[in-house]
Parts: structure tokens; sequence; C-alpha cells
């Protein structure tokens, strides 16, 4: 099994602005794993607040030999990449996607069937607007007219001015994603309450992680439902949220890829928590891989080929809202 890799820089449509800072690209580290004349598609996407760069994820690959491994044994694969580091989640993640695409096409399998997945059961997509001048959430607004979602990036002091704005000219209902902007218990309640009453139907991570305690205070007092995401990185976070937050969003960067999000849909039904599947800026490579384990979710939020220009990989298709799943063997995605 062999392993190759290159860095590629994924170009947005829009600079992409969250409550802390904005960017008009995402690094990302594109690879392959050859085995028996197949060849399996990763990628691993770097947003630099998560602290990996294309550096740092080659300097990993660097280390990783693939060689010894006869079979695509998953779950010996993943242990063995542990080994070599505790982080570089998003470089696992890139290598796990590969080695179920590689399977898949082994198979003559699409992963969502070898992951039990029914894409009848798969949830509509939201798609991302970031914030930013009237004009330009307009057109955003305008660009999202196959969605049934929207996702509204909160946390500034121009809260209510953005939805009010997207309010002006769309009546679709938003997921709000505050990425812990909110510092104040009693102000994250208000806002809360308020976005209620626009048509806002889920709240992602309101509160900085470090407030698990007020988190759990708010999430009693919430109208809505509150989804971790900064607070739930990996499969051994989730315990700890059972009271904090309704649900957790999982993101195949976050988690070291499909094998430990599968782990993670299961936990999170143990303790009877929602789940929502989301991403990063990311190409069709990472987003059908998240999509063939969408349908085991409660939302979706994997919109990144739409965000972007340059994808390199064929576009998925989109029906009422739902990310169409391929039946072509493996991942289904084509490199272009
Ligand atoms: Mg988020």
């Amino acid at each position: 099994m062999q392993l190759s890799w290159y860095p590629f820089d994924l170009q947005l449509k829009h600079t992409f602005t969250i409550s802390n800072y904005s960017r008009s690209y995402t690094p990302l580290v594109l690879i392959q794993i050859s085995h028996q004349g197949l060849t399996g598609y990763g990628e691993a996407s770097l947003p630099p607040y998560l602290g990996e760069s294309q550096e740092s994820v080659q300097v990993f690959f660097e280390r990783v030999d693939l060689s010894s491994f006869r079979e695509i044994d998953i779950p010996a694969i993943h242990a063995y990449l542990e080994t070599l580091s505790p982080h570089h989640t998003a470089a696992k993640a890139a290598v796990d996607m590969a080695l179920h695409d590689l399977l898949g096409k082994t198979m003559d399998q699409p992963c969502y069937r070898l992951l039990g997945s029914d894409p009848a059961a798969m949830p509509a997509t939201t798609l991302t607007i970031g914030i930013d001048e009237p004009e330009v959430l307009f057109r955003k607004v305008q660009e999202a007219g196959d969605f049934r979602f929207l996702k509204v990036k909160l946390g500034s002091k121009d809260d209510r001015r953005i939805i009010e704005t997207i309010r002006l000219v769309s009546d679709k209902p938003i997921y709000v994603d505050a990425n812990q902007g909110w510092k104040e218990w009693s102000h994250a309640l208000e806002m809360i309450c308020w976005l209620q009453e626009q048509g806002v139907v889920l709240i992602e991570q309101p509160m900085p992680k470090e407030l698990p305690e007020l988190t759990a205070r708010l999430r009693q007092q919430s109208p809505l439902p509150i989804f971790a995401d900064e607070s739930c990185q990996r499969l051994g976070d989730i315990d700890a949220l059972k009271g904090v937050f309704d649900g957790i969003n999982i993101k195949l960067m976050k988690c070291s890829g499909m094998y430990e999000a599968r782990q993670m849909i299961a936990r999170a039904r143990a303790l009877d928590m929602g789940v929502m599947i989301g991403c990063m800026n990311e190409s069709s490579c990472a987003i059908m891989a998240a999509a063939a384990l969408a349908p085991q979710a409660d939302h979706c939020d994997l919109d990144g080929p739409w965000l972007v220009n340059n994808n390199p990989f064929e576009a998925p298709l989109l029906e009422d809202g739902k990310i169409m799943l391929s039946d072509r063997p493996g991942l289904g995605v084509i490199r272009l």
C-alpha cells in the first residue's frame, strides 16, 4: 500500500468571516493511496485556527509507512496512525477516507452501503452564510436557491442586523453557529429567544467551550436545541457533553475520519443525543466521505463544494436540498 500527497489551495467564492477572523482560501493536502492497481482518494482540510498546516501535515505523512499493510485493515491502520501522533486528526482523516474509498472499490460497493446508510434518510444540507455587508449577504442568500436551510455565523455585535438583513430576502429556516462568540450567559439566552422568533431552528456552540456549566444552564432554559462543535472533537469528548448539549456536530477533520465518526454516532445515540454531520471548507472528496454517513445523522451541514471556485473533484449533485449519494464504488468521487 503506497501513500502519495500534494498541497492544494482551495479558493473560496467569498472571503469567509466568522466571529474572530477571515480568509480567502483554505489550505488542503490531497492524498492518494494505491493498492493492487486501485487508487483511493483522501483530503486533509487545514483551516489555520485548528493549528495544522500543509507543512505539518506533510511532515506527518513522511512518517507514515503503509508498505507493511497487505490488506485494507482500517482499524489496524488507525491504531498505527495513533502511535505516530495523538494529534494530526485532519491528516488521519485523509488516510481514513482514502482507505474507505479503496475498500469500496475493492468490493465494488459504494461506501454508504458498506457503512449501512440508507440514502432515503439523507437530511437536507444547510448552506453557510458568513458575516458580511448587506449587499454581499443578499447575493449569498440568492446563491442558496437550491438549499432548504441556511446556516448563519453569528457571535459579533452585529448579530441582530445580520439576521434582520437575511430575513428581508429569505424565510428559510436558519441554523445559527455562534462559534463560542457569546461570552455572557444572559446575553446568550436573550439572543436565542430572539432568534427563535426569527425562524432559527438550532444553535451551534453558543458559548466558549471552557464554560460547560453555563452552557448546561443555558440549555435548560433554551427554547432551541443546542449542539456542540468546538466542545466536541473526538469520541472521548462525548460522554462529558451529556446534559450540556442536545447534540454534537461531527466533522471528519476533527475526529480522524469515518471510522471514528461512526463510533461517535453510536455513542451519541446511546446517550440519546442528536447528531449533525458538518465540514470545514472541503472539496467533494471529504464531503462525499461525510455524506456517506449523513443519512445516520439528524442534521447535515455539508456545503463545502458550493463555497469554492476550484474544487479538484466533480461537484456533488443536490436534489431537493439533499446531497445525492453516488452508486459508484468507494466514495464515488471523480478527480477532474
Ligand atoms: Mg461550528
